[in-house]
Parts: C-alpha cells; structure tokens; sequence
C-alpha cells in the first residue's frame, strides 16, 4: 500500500482478497503496510487489485517461502519472548540475546546452580532439555513434565524466560503450557505435522537448521509454522554435517547473511553443538556475533563431567563469562546489543 495509506483502504483491499478465493494476511511495517495474498496465483486478479485505492504495488512473490521472505516483510522482524510471569526478552533487529543453560535438565540443584552462573554472565534466557533427542535410546531421554515443572520454576524465580524442545505433536500441548519459546530440535526441522502444530500457538518457536538441510529446506519449515498463524520463528544455525570429522558439526556462518538477506526473520547461532567441543565454542559464538547473528544460545556446566548430555561441549563458569565480555563488543560494531536482565538480582 502507498505510505499513510487509510484504513478504510487496507479493509478494501483484504476484503478483495477474500472474495478471490485467497488468505489476506496484513502486515503493518514502520512506514508502509503489506497485504500478503496467500492462494493459488490463477485466482488473483492482479490488474484488479492494482486499481483499488492507495495500492502501490502487485507484486508477485515467486519465491516457495513467502511468509518468510524478505519481500513480504522489509523490515527485521523483532521477537519478543516471555510474559507474563518473566520480563520479555527480544530478538532481532538490533536487539541481541543470550540463551544458555545445560543441555539437559537433570536435577533441580543443577538447574538452578547453571541458570544462576549464566544469568549473572548476561544470559537472559534459560534453555534445556525436559524431552532428549538421543542417537541411543538406551541414553538419558530425559526428565519429561517434572524436568519443565523445575525450569518453569526457576525461570520464574530468575526472571528469564525458558526455551525447551518438543519434539512430538503429543507433547506441544504439555510444553506450551509450561514454556516461554518451543525449540524445534535440528532432527525435528522437517517434522512437517511437528511444525504445524507449534504453527497453531502463539509461542515462539526457535528453529535449529536440519543436519543436512539447505537454507531453502529451512526457510520452508519456517514456512509450515508461519503458514499456520504463528509469526514468532526464530532460526538457529547450529552446524551441518560435512565430510570434516574434527568438529561435531561445520558451523555453517555464511546461512547467517544468506537468511537475513533472504528472511525478515531473525537467526541466532548455536556454537555448542556446531564444536562438540568446549575449547571451541567461544569462536564459533564470535563468529557467528560477527557474520550478523541476533543472539546464540549455549550450554553450559558447572561440572561437564557430572553432565548426563553434552558434558563435553558445556562451558564452564569462567569460559562463558569471559566470552560473553568478547561478544557483547562484537555485537556493538555489528551495531546490536545483548539484552542485559531486567530487575531482580539471582538470590
Ligand atoms: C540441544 O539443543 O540440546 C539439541 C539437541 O540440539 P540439536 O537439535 O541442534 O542437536
Ligand atoms: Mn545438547
């Protein structure tokens, strides 16, 4: 629509939309308004539509992702994450966050002791497993609703809103009603009903890129959860597989211009599971901050070695403040800056 374009017009337009046979799905930026048309191209009458009132444009969007994409929605999209019981973080934008936690929510002693350690180095966020991915099913599948019931608890008390996965359309209703933000993990990213069904809440969903996903792979799950109603994706790049064997996974730093460039969506980095490794993990972090990433989320352990998950990839205490002095700089020439927790000092 033309700039300032009336409300009165905006009706019209979406009213037009609806009697051709297709979704309107309105979308109000800084300076202009977008009218997306969602349907079948044949059905549109584009010469019709060009003629109402204060109509700019017509564009057709060729691309498959067109939710997602960045001719959709010019502006970054900004997600806030939170509320009511825990303050609102938000991500994207110029508007950086840390996640971080262990990988897996073992006990409530643990739990606490970590999200005290990364809330008072600047994570404002807490992260964690209550329902495991793991290669053996033999191997710690985790806690399940105890382990959310802790998590929910503790972000509470802290003041950080909690981002765990789900990874069956069984248990979204069980974790939406404990958790701030759904993780989709990266065996989950083409789970399609899984994407939907996070699509039908109004939660933000962080997706972490598949093992051996194309960025287009991934803007098309994004795709399934937009399509759905839920506007709230965050990406997450957390390393692909490659034929390099001296890291978990090849964090993949150029996805992250490629998805700005392509998505008004934002995308944070996971430099944890990309390493494998600890003595990696705060390069990947910078350089992920560097190439433009609007936040990371990591693990951390006070004792790796007690960990049931992850141990060898969790930063200790002092490797994840020292790294979050190092990104907080990167991140103000990159011209973001990390969300700081709100109010109440940890107990
Ligand atoms: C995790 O975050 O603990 C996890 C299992 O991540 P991913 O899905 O990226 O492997
Ligand atoms: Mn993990």
């Amino acid at each position: 629509m033309s700039p300032n374009a009336a409300p009165a017009a905006v009706d019209r337009v979406v009213a037009e939309i609806e009697r051709m046979g297709a979704r309107p799905h309105v979308s109000r930026g800084q300076f202009r308004t977008i009218i997306g048309a969602i349907g079948e191209e044949g059905t549109l009458d584009q010469n019709h539509l060009a003629t109402l009132d204060a109509v700019e444009r017509v564009v057709p969007i060729m691309k498959p992702y067109k939710l997602a994409s960045r001719e959709f929605h010019e502006d970054d999209s900004v997600i806030q994450i939170g509320g009511p019981s825990v303050p609102k973080v938000s991500i994207g934008g110029r508007h950086a966050a840390c996640i971080a936690g262990p990988c897996a929510i073992e006990n409530e002693q643990m739990l606490y002791r970590i999200a005290r350690d990364v809330r008072d180095a600047g994570a404002v966020m807490l992260r964690g497993g209550a329902f495991k991915p793991r290669t053996s099913p033999y191997s710690f599948q985790g806690l399940g609703e105890t382990a959310l019931k802790w998590m929910r608890a503790c972000g509470d008390e802290l003041g950080m809103p909690i981002c765990t996965e789900v990874m069956d359309t069984r248990q979204v209703e069980l974790v939406e009603k404990y958790a701030d933000a759904f993780q989709i993990g990266a065996r989950n990213m083409q789970n399609f009903d899984l994407l939907r069904e996070v699509g039908k809440t109004t939660k933000p969903v962080l997706l972490k890129r598949g093992l051996a996903a194309s960025v287009k792979d991934w803007l098309l799950s994004a795709e399934y959860v937009l399509s759905q109603g839920n506007p709230n994706v965050i990406f997450c790049e957390r390393g692909i597989k490659t034929f390099e064997d001296s890291v978990r996974y090849s964090l993949d730093v150029s996805s992250i211009p490629v998805i700005k460039d392509w998505s008004h969506l934002p995308i944070i980095v996971d430099p944890s599971h990309a390493a494998g490794n600890r003595a990696y993990v705060v390069a990947l972090a910078a350089a992920g901050i560097a190439a433009g990433a609007h936040g990371i989320i990591v693990e951390s352990h006070y004792c790796p070695s007690e960990a049931q998950c992850d141990g060898p990839q969790a930063l200790l205490p002092d490797q994840f403040r020292h790294m979050m002095l190092q990104l907080t700089q990167i991140a103000a020439i990159m011209n973001k800056s990390f969300a700081h927790a709100q109010s109440k000092k940890a107990p």
